[in-house]
């Protein structure tokens, strides 16, 4: 199952899922990653948690483009289907980034500004709900992804090296570096990437 609907991005050892209750009932899953991540890697996209900035400069590069192709080669009405109840459609999948990508980079910011900041997780799938990402265009969809990645760009080329080791606490009591920040921000895009692409195969074969 390659959907996602929850990232829940605080304190597990591994990147897996695990089950839980959406607010209608539906069951949904989360994403639990990993802490520390060097050698780790997703088992759902590949992803290898390697604190590669300038891999994340690259995929964030091209999520865009990508994001518009997948969402510009299927109508109105399939773009915003879900195949199965606990699996987003395109359009939420897109949106998706369009919101985790800023809220990643506050975190970061926040990790740079204060000593050491505690750090909460987020509820994707309510997140989901309350942004209405069902209800959006396209367009909108496209042009915040595209704004996300252009201000991770600049964020990340803009970053110092002493301060990749910056550490905020998460909500487990662990530390977690910039570095580490990055790389899940780089997952978020890598992951979701890897779910347009699965989602709309299996739409076009269904
Ligand atoms: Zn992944």
């Amino acid at each position: 199952m390659l959907g996602k609907l929850t990232v829940n991005v605080d304190g597990r050892q591994r990147c897996r899922l695990r089950p839980s209750t959406s607010a209608d009932g539906a069951r949904m899953d989360q994403i639990q990653h990993a802490v520390p991540i060097s050698g780790e890697r997703c088992r759902h996209c590949g992803f290898e948690f390697s604190g590669d900035v300038r891999a994340c400069i690259a995929d964030a590069a091209q999520f865009p483009g990508d994001l518009a192709q997948v969402l510009g080669s299927v109508d109105s009405a399939t773009v915003r289907h879900r195949r199965v109840p606990h699996e987003w459609s395109l359009l939420e999948f897109g949106a998706h980034i369009g919101d985790v990508i800023p809220w990643y980079l506050n975190r970061i910011q926040q990790v740079l500004q204060e000593d050491r900041p505690q750090l909460y997780p987020a509820d994707w799938a309510e997140a989901a709900e309350l942004g209405e990402y069902r209800r959006r265009s396209v367009q909108r969809v496209c042009d915040d992804a595209t704004r996300a990645c252009a201000d991770l760009i600049d964020l990340v080329t803009r970053l110092e090296p002493d301060q990749l080791t910056r550490e905020g606490i998460g909500s487990d009591g662990s530390a977690r570096t910039v570095e580490v920040l990055i790389s899940r921000a780089d997952h978020e895009l890598v992951h979701h990437r890897h779910d347009l692409h699965y989602a709309l195969d299996q739409l076009q074969n269904a």
